[in-house]
């Protein structure tokens, strides 16, 4: 059992899917520095691309995506031309050298386009990229997904696909504008197991309107008995003054931060008791699973997609909004898909703001990425931390034996504020963030 001290839960802070992270981006950095990351790309280094489709057939509530209404053909048409444009020029500028590892494809929804149209881009991107052996990752909406497309996902030889689920409790589904049947998921999974699909993850969401504990166990294990390879389980973050979608959301039927405790802290039990093994703060996967793997290995990673077992150093990002990171610097594509088609079509990078990592960001880096991933870090070269951990080390939380600092099992709800001890840009601040737990 996980023990509540909300003083230490209170101030909200970064979901660190990379340090420094995007609330620290700023204008400046740009398409030269991309254009330079790029040309200094050796020969066979690995690399994995990301390629973000922002478009959606139905728009939820509570989501926080760079995403809109698939509803406009030309609109669609034109993005996937400067998509293609914008791929044609990151291939040139790697002249062959990069190794694709991976290629995961999100957004919005990947499946707002037709099964045909993705498949191109798909064959696209594997002729202009050195991608034979590339792990190929798809997100799919459940709602709207035909078994073309899952045909087309097999024929591919798409290796993961997640849905997302959120909640199979029908009143909370409304409450969050996102109705889709267990029915539905169900069948999205016989179908994806027939392609061949060989892994699936789940996304699903606690602390949701109207949602109880009740709700949530109901939701795990309609899942479990689906049985998802991987299974997501995040804290809803209810922030319309950032997200002006989720002001359609009922904001006094959300949980309390006690009741928000209480369902992390079941549904990770419902998850490990039913076979799952958690991963990092909010992840699970079946004990053989390459993710699971690179728990027990000490090789987890922790990038933009969240807890990984991608070992590349080097992300490239594709499409509007699309984030890449190098060792040293990391830099996000123009936000607005109008702006990003009139750049990429000028036949320039998109990227317009990020920021380079020095050797103390690196660092810092490297101690929250293994206290998330790992659980323990080494602080030989910070200043001195006990008093900035003296909150956790007093409640047993962690455990600091001279450089080498380990959490304790019960910090996992923890985990984020503890990393938010590492972070040398701020003090946490309550607006910009989503609360640990
Ligand atoms: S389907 Fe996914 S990306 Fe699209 S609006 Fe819903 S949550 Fe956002």
């Amino acid at each position: 059992m996980w023990t509540y001290h909300p003083e230490l839960l209170e101030t909200a802070v970064p979901r660190y899917t990379s340090y420094p992270t995007a609330a620290e981006f700023h204008d400046g950095p740009g398409a030269a520095d991309m254009g330079a990351a790029l040309d200094a790309v050796a020969e066979g280094t690995p690399v994995s691309l990301y390629v973000h489709i922002p478009f959606c057939e139905q728009i939820c509530w509570y989501c926080g995506c760079n995403t809109g209404a698939a509803n406009r053909e030309a609109r669609l048409a034109a993005y996937l031309d400067a998509l293609d444009a914008e791929i044609a020029l990151v291939a040139e500028r790697l002249g062959g050298r990069a190794r694709v590892s991976r290629i995961a494809f999100g957004g919005g929804s990947p499946n707002a386009l037709g099964p045909l149209t993705f498949l191109t881009l798909a064959h696209r991107i594997q002729s202009l990229f050195d991608a034979r052996t590339a792990e190929i990752s798809v997100e799919i909406d459940p709602r709207g997904f035909t078994r073309q497309w899952a045909g087309m996902l097999g024929a591919l030889g798409v290796d993961r696909v997640s849905l997302g689920v959120q909640t199979l409790c029908e009143p909370v589904q409304q409450a969050i504008g996102r109705v889709q049947p267990p029915a539905m998921i169900a069948q999205a999974m016989e179908w994806l197991r027939l392609a061949g699909v060989g892994s699936i993850n789940f996304d699903l969401m606690y602390g949701l309107p109207g949602q109880e504990l009740s709700d949530l166990a109901a939701t795990l294990d309609e899942a479990c008995a689906m049985a998802p390879d991987r299974i997501a389980l995040f804290g809803y973050a209810h922030v319309p003054h950032l997200i002006p979608r989720q002001r359609r959301i009922d904001a006094t039927a959300l949980p309390d931060p006690r009741a928000r405790f209480a369902q992390a802290a079941a549904g990770h039990r419902l998850l490990v008791d039913r076979g799952y093994r958690a991963i990092g703060f909010d992840h699970f996967a079946k004990p053989g699973d390459p993710l699971a793997m690179a728990a027990y290995g000490g090789t987890l990673r922790r990038n933009f997609q969240g807890f990984t077992d991608d070992a590349a150093d080097i992300l490239i990002g594709l499409g509007a909004t699309a984030i890449s990171s190098f060792p040293d610097r990391i830099l996000q594509a123009e936000k607005n898909n109008g702006r990003y088609r009139m750049i990429v079509d000028a036949g320039r990078l998109p990227q317009t703001r990020g920021l380079f990592r020095n050797a103390e960001d690196r660092l810092r880096g490297r101690v929250i990425e293994q206290l998330l991933c790992q659980g323990k870090a080494d602080l030989s070269n910070l200043p001195d931390m006990r008093v900035r951990l003296a909150p956790f080390i007093t409640r047993n939380l962690v455990r600091l034996d001279g450089a080498s600092l380990r959490l304790m099992p019960e910090a996992l709800p923890y985990a984020r504020a503890i990393a938010a001890c590492f972070d040398g840009y701020r003090q946490p601040d309550v607006r910009r963030f989503s609360n640990a737990i």
